[in-house]
């Protein structure tokens, strides 16, 4: 059994946790390779000030800003197994996730499984001609993948029997094409290349969007701007507090040379158009007959927002978003790990082909959009709960989707305070909520 895992992130560092472990309890010979593009483990956590492309003539990766704290309390953050140790606070800094994603690297002696520097450049069928066997899993598809050692330019490429593909969702951004952004003269960045807020000093801001980057963006970059205009298409106002210079505004309409005018009619003259406008699912290192699409910001077709329907050999951990990453990623690996072992067996193809657009009409009849096909939010937990009982492993606790929720209504409801709260878990159940931090 080869395994190959792609991207050392929180989610490649759960994929390498859980097969070193089977490696340990059945099969000395099994080979589990992690290949990172970068020298560090930890993903989008990992802050870097440069943007653009780094020395290697490669994307930079990361979409962390300096004064990044954590959007969710570290109580739901940590993994299964690892809990983010006790801290005075409950939301972190970008920083201390890091240190914590380090240390469960080393406490599962995970990094002697990671080739640093190397990129996946190619994953492709590979065709092999076998005799058809009845035994387990026998007759799943391989994989050859090229990877390149960044260091020394050489090309590797190796026969993987399975693939974890493990590189993340927040690299790729999305740019809306609105009528007049070529006219438009001011400066224009995405959230990707978002660093400090030096460049905002007395501008008038134009946010797009009120995701969580946009809504946290607005907030940062408010302490420094003259105007901040927060433009979204949500339904009602957004009902929190924000600082005096932050005003909500409806969808942009056309920009013009220095103004943005709105579906409203009204116009706000503006220096920067700041796209808090997200990413675009992207796996640059797919060849197109491995069998997986996005579609609409789709990745299909997928069982359970997870494994390629067409060859269930190849697994995305950390598509669904909105969710408590680390945990999921974890359970998502588990789940994967008992098909691919052949303690469980894959349904038909057309039945999961079933599974998957009988979830994406209940979605479309609830008004969602293709592209929010992965979120999952206060649906989170029924998409645990599936996974655990399909392939009989053990559950995420309900505490973890019940906190979630939680802080993400406060999240709506106090921005400017809510990282002053403080949680603790009881039990798998319940928690309770602290005393905040003062001011
Ligand atoms: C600004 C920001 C704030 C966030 N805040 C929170 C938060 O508060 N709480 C929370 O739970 N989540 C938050 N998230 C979500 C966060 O993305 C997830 O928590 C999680 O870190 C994603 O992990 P990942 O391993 O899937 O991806 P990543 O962390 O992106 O890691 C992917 C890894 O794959 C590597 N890689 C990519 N392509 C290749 C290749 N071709 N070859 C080799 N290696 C490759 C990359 O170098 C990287 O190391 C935030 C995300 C962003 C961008």
């Amino acid at each position: 059994m080869r395994i190959a895992i792609i991207g050392a992130g929180s989610a490649g560092l759960a994929a390498l946790k859980n097969c070193s472990e089977l490696k340990n309890e059945n099969d000395s010979s099994m080979t589990i390779k992690c290949f990172e593009k970068s020298d560090k483990i930890g993903g989008t956590w990992v802050y870097t000030p440069e943007i653009g492309v780094d020395r290697f003539g490669l994307p930079i990766h990361s979409s962390m800003y300096k004064n990044l704290r954590t959007n969710l309390p570290k109580e739901v953050m940590g993994y299964p197994d690892y809990p983010i140790p006790e801290n005075e606070k409950s939301y972190l800094t970008r920083s201390e996730i890091v240190d914590f994603l380090n240390s469960y690297c080393d406490h599962f002696q995970l990094r002697k499984f990671i080739s640093f520097h190397h990129n996946v450049e190619l994953v492709e069928p590979f065709e092999i001609s076998q005799p058809k066997t009845e035994e387990k899993n026998c007759n799943l598809q391989k994989w050859r993948i090229r990877v390149k050692n960044l260091l020394n330019q050489t090309i590797i490429e190796e026969i993987f029997d399975f693939v974890m593909v493990c590189n993340g969702h927040y690299f790729e951004p999305s740019i809306p094409n609105i009528k007049g952004n070529d006219i438009f003269l001011g400066q224009k960045i995405h959230s990707h290349d978002y660093r400090v807020s030096d460049l905002f000093k007395d501008k008038s801001v134009i946010v797009l969007g009120a995701g969580p980057s946009g809504m946290d963006l607005a907030l940062e970059i408010s302490s420094v701007a003259k105007k901040v205009i927060l433009s979204h298409h949500l339904k009602d106002p957004i009902l929190t507090k924000f600082p005096h210079n932050v005003i909500q505004k409806p969808d942009v309409l056309e920009f013009e040379i220095d103004k943005a005018i709105f579906k409203d009619n009204s116009k706000e003259k503006i220096d920067i158009i700041f796209y808090c406008t997200g990413y675009k699912f992207s796996f640059p290192f797919l060849a197109k007959n491995c069998g997986v699409r996005v579609e609409s910001n789709m990745v299909t077709p997928l069982w359970k927002h997870l494994i390629s329907i067409e060859n269930p050999s190849l697994a995305f951990i950390g598509l669904p978003f909105y969710v408590c990453a680390f945990s999921m990623f974890d359970l998502q690996v588990r789940f994967t790990i008992k098909y691919w072992k052949g303690e469980k067996q894959f349904p038909s193809k057309e039945i999961m082909l079933v599974e998957e657009n009988r979830e994406k009409e209940e979605k479309i009849s609830l008004g969602l959009q293709t592209k929010q096909f992965h979120m999952m939010g206060p649906k989170q937990g029924e998409y645990y709960d599936d996974l655990a009982k399909n392939a009989e492993i053990t559950p995420l606790p309900s505490v973890l989707t019940k906190l979630h929720n939680d802080s993400s209504k406060r999240f709506l409801d106090d921005l400017v305070n809510y990282r002053r709260d403080r949680y603790k878990i009881l039990n798998n159940d319940n928690f309770v909520q602290l005393e905040s931090l003062p001011l």
